[in-house]
């Protein structure tokens, strides 16, 4: 069977993530779509209520594309640490979850991720000094057509954790995520290394291969 094409037009990015949405405009830039984010179009935020990555995925391109009757594609991307078992995993973004009870929660709901790094690093050094601290990050990318077809690739990218934080650049984990080869962390590095060899990268390069 020969992959679908995607047509140059409309493409929902189904995303409430700044950080991510600016990722992924810039590696679909030289692809001639016309992006629109699901956050700024007002659509809800679907559940996610898979226990892997493309389903998650899926669910959130699924969402987008029902809503608008145009093409969606979502990330579903995460962290996931060899001495964790592979957690935070699916969950990474509910780790950054502000509880009622916690420092910081004063102003209300909401994700920080200051506290989800502290909460992986919390975990490791349970383990003790030697724990194991390298890490991968995952990008799974959904496609979905308003007559139901589908695609998802992944892409990965290998490193350690380093701590304390390091960096500006970036948005969630970033600062903790230093990547193979590399002394500086994702949040050191900035754009110019993520948009060419980070995981969203790699499962672009994919995508591109197959839909353009
Ligand atoms: P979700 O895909 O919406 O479930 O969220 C995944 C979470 O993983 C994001 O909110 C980020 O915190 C984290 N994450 C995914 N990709 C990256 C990245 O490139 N850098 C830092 N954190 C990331």
């Amino acid at each position: 069977m020969t992959q679908r094409k995607l047509t140059p037009g409309r493409l929902i990015i189904a995303t409430h993530n700044k950080g991510k949405l600016a990722e992924i405009d810039a590696l679909l830039a030289p692809y001639g779509m016309t992006t629109e984010a699901a956050g700024d179009l007002g659509l809800d935020e679907p559940d996610e209520t898979g226990t892997a990555f493309a389903e998650n995925a899926l669910i959130k391109a699924q969402s987008a594309c029902d809503a608008t009757g145009c093409v969606a594609l979502a990330d579903d991307s995460g962290l996931c640490v060899a001495a964790l078992g592979g957690a935070p995993g699916v969950y990474t973004a509910d780790w950054a979850e502000r509880q009622p009870f916690e420092a910081g929660a004063l102003g209300g709901p909401g994700r920080d991720w200051y506290l989800a790094m502290g909460k992986v690093e919390g975990k490791l050094a349970e383990l003790g000094p030697d724990a194991d601290r390298s890490a991968y990050f995952v990008s799974t990318l959904a496609l979905v057509w308003p007559d139901g077809e589908q695609l998802v690739v992944e892409g990965r990218a290998q490193g350690h954790l380093t701590w304390p934080p390091r960096g500006t650049l970036g948005f969630g984990y970033d600062p903790v995520f230093v990547p193979q080869g590399f002394k500086q962390s994702y949040a050191e590095l900035g754009p110019e290394h993520k948009l060419e060899y980070d995981h969203r990268a790699a499962a672009f390069a994919k995508l591109v291969a197959m839909v353009f």
